[in-house]
């Protein structure tokens, strides 16, 4: 059966990433050797990393001040490494969800830490407008997309102090204008590739900033990986070569103008059926949508419905849109490479079941 891939991350990704990766694990660019086997200090390895790196400069637009480089541990992992790094006296973080909070809690070994603003009190359905942000603090940490509640903070916006941002999970769903961010970071995982590798733009004089009053483990130490780039220590090889596969994709798609374009139309699609229906209502609050997870539940006088309709879809091929326990419901996460065709399918199958039940 076709199956419509609605995961939250990992997640779909563009069918030709993963065949170009299928067949370098069974032979690099013909050179006789599986991707896999090679080292990463070998001239073709060097090869796909300074493509990906160039690749994502290019479609990105990232100005020539920013180094990119892609690491192992996750999003999580630079939750710590962040204010190891940069946490002199204080911090400050926007509340935004799960993930912003757990940024923001591992900042509290290091120094002080300021909420500026929390979306909590209603359950993290919209995005916190017309925050202070303390111009002596070192930092500011946002989340720009809230992949467990479905919020998402659009336009880049500028910042007196250096602007950090967790962009796991919209990274090149739109165009950025990074010369606002001092660092932007992320697991791949979720938009750009496999499981596995860390994607980090920082600034080159962001770097000057690091803090010389803790001993920084060399792992740990931005300057490391710009100076070794990316090459400390083996970087996951693998993940970066699907990512230069997806890099590749999105500048023959026309760039992220076109990207945002489509994904735009996805959105809405769903959106707007969701706004339409007896049965089903969004969670998030409008001006707060996001583009890449569409949370949604059953109205109070169907919440009965909601076991029968995650059957219905599974039996139909749809697959990954449990909401995440925290929301409830529903989320469909409809991340670059899903095609707009499988939201028409979902949104169907969605008025199927309303015109049997409700
Ligand atoms: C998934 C996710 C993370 C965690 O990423 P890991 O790579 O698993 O550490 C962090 N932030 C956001 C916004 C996420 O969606």
């Amino acid at each position: 059966m076709k199956k419509y891939n609605f995961n939250a991350g990992p997640a779909i990704l563009p069918r030709i990433a993963i065949e170009n990766t299928a067949k370098a694990i069974l032979d690099l660019n013909g050179i006789g050797m599986s991707l896999l086997e090679i080292s990463h200090r070998s001239k073709d390895f060097q090869a796909v990393i300074d493509n990906a790196v160039a690749l994502m400069k290019e479609v990105m637009g990232i100005p020539d001040n920013y180094h990119v480089l892609f690491l192992g541990g996750g999003a999580s992992t630079q939750f710590a490494t962040i204010p190891f790094n940069f946490l002199k006296n204080k911090a400050a973080y926007l509340d935004t969800g799960v993930w912003a909070k757990k940024a923001l809690k591992e900042a509290k070994g290091f120094g002080e830490v300021i909420t500026v603003a929390s979306s909590a009190d209603k359950n993290y359905s919209y995005i916190p407008k017309g925050f202070t942000v303390p111009s002596d603090a070192d930092y500011f940490h946002i989340t720009t997309n809230n992949t467990i509640y479905g919020t998402e903070i659009r336009e880049d916006f500028s910042c007196n102090i250096p602007l950090i941002a967790d962009m796991s999970s919209d990274m090149c769903s739109r165009p950025v204008d990074v010369a606002k961010y001092d660092m932007i970071y992320g697991g791949a995982q979720k938009n750009i590739g496999p499981a596995g590798a860390t994607f980090v733009i920082i600034k080159d004089e962001y770097l000057q900033k690091i803090t010389d009053q803790r001993h920084i483990p060399t792992i740990f130490d931005y300057r490391t990986h710009v100076k070794e780039g990316s090459m400390f220590n083996t970087p996951p090889v693998l993940p970066i070569f699907t990512i230069m596969e997806t890099m590749k994709w999105l500048k023959e798609l026309g760039g992220l103008k076109v990207m945002e374009k489509m994904n735009i139309e996805k959105s809405d699609l769903l959106y707007n059926a969701i706004d339409s229906s007896k049965m089903f209502v969004g969670t998030a609050e409008k001006d707060s949508r996001s583009l890449m997870n569409i949370c949604f539940v059953m109205k109070d006088e169907y919440k009965d419905k909601e076991d029968a309709f995650m059957e219905f879809a599974k039996s139909k091929g749809i697959v990954g849109i449990k909401g995440h326990r925290s929301v409830g419901g529903f989320r469909a996460s409809t991340y670059n490479a899903l095609p707009k065709e499988a939201v028409q399918f979902l949104v169907d199958t969605m008025i199927e079941f309303e015109k049997s039940n409700a």
